[in-house]
């Protein structure tokens, strides 16, 4: 689909610290001095490892986290440090659709009761004829109207997604953080629920923030793709380019891992060594070093920066 070339949200040098545990385990730099924009209406999917910080930066673009420091623009009005009403009302803008559809839905109360929160929340109860929203909501998802009567145990795990992606939509918001929103689910409805993401994107101009650690995953749905690696971006390209080329090792040992059904050569798979190292004591110079294939001293000294190797297309590695 053709993306608007409209700026809807631009990340200036964000970072998430956390305390650690105790005074040994010093700071975790979750995220790490980030800058990036979303287009409007594009599908912008971040992919790595357990622990890379994408969860983070997808909670803190939708202020269910604090920025520690930088700027979040949203439609260009600093989200970094709203507070009270403000943050509230900005909250409209931007939902999350959660991993696990179980544990983010009320057990106690109906799918209705539930639907209805948001606007309840945001005391939209009086000017809305909320009832008739709801029955929109729900039917947009691909349920009917005889779920709104039912608790969350009574639905699969795909209709409870369903629900969760009706709740998201809701107030019209302009981007959905979607956090690893089909990785609890069964294969056959992953794709389901992906192709129902895809067609709501269509009649709604969503915008996506698509959080996954599947890099096949996230080959489907995105327009850009950026691959995280302990808190930073190592490379950010859009999907034809990243296809076609990539530069960082790490995205090159992420690719090797995704059988090829369509190509005549299938590539080695590239098998990294080790965990990766705790976000509170990453490594000096490149973070990757200490796994990377292609590392060299420099590597272990010098922090690479992101840099546009090709129209689009941007990479942190002291190879380019
Ligand atoms: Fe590997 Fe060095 Fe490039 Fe880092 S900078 S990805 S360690 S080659």
């Amino acid at each position: 689909m053709s993306i608007e070339k409209e700026v809807l949200i631009k990340a200036d040098h964000v970072k998430v610290y956390f305390k650690g545990k105790n005074k040994r385990s010093g700071v975790v730099k979750a995220v790490d001095d980030l800058s990036f924009e979303i287009m409007k209406g594009e599908t912008f999917g971040v992919v790595g490892e357990s622990g890379c910080g994408k969860s983070t930066i997808g909670r803190t673009l939708v202020r269910l986290q604090k920025p520690t420091e930088g700027n979040i623009y949203l439609k260009g009005q600093d989200i970094a440090n709203l507070k009270g009403a403000e943050l509230k009302e900005m909250r409209k803008s931007a939902q999350i659709i959660f991993q696990d559809p179980s544990a983010c839905l009320n057990p106690r109360r109906t799918i209705k009761q539930i639907l209805r929160e948001p606007f309840e929340i945001h005391k939209m109860t009086k000017d809305l004829d909320v009832d008739a929203r709801i029955e929109e909501l729900v039917k947009l998802v691909g349920l009917d109207t005889y779920h709104l009567s039912r608790y969350p145990h009574e639905l699969s795990g795909g209709q409870k997604q369903r629900v969760g992606i009706a709740r998201a939509l809701a107030l019209e918001p302009d981007i959905i953080v979607c956090d690893e929103a089909v990785s609890a689910l069964d294969v056959s409805v992953q794709a389901q629920v992906l192709n129902l993401l895809e067609e709501l994107k269509q009649k709604l101009g969503l915008t996506y923030f698509f959080i996954s650690h599947n890099l096949n995953v996230v080959y489907q749905v995105s327009d850009r793709v950026a691959v995280m690696y302990l808190g930073k971006m190592v490379e950010i390209a859009s999907y034809e380019q990243l296809y076609a080329k990539r530069y960082h090792p790490y995205t090159e040992a992420l690719l090797s891992a995704i059988p090829q059904v369509d190509q005549g050569e299938q590539k080695e798979r590239i098998r990294l060594e080790g965990e990766v190292p705790s976000p509170s004591n990453p490594p000096s110079g490149c973070r990757f070093h200490t796994r990377c294939p292609k590392a060299c001293d420099r590597c272990k000294q010098e922090v690479p920066e992101l840099k546009e190797v090709d129209p689009g297309h941007y990479v942190a590695c002291l190879l380019y």
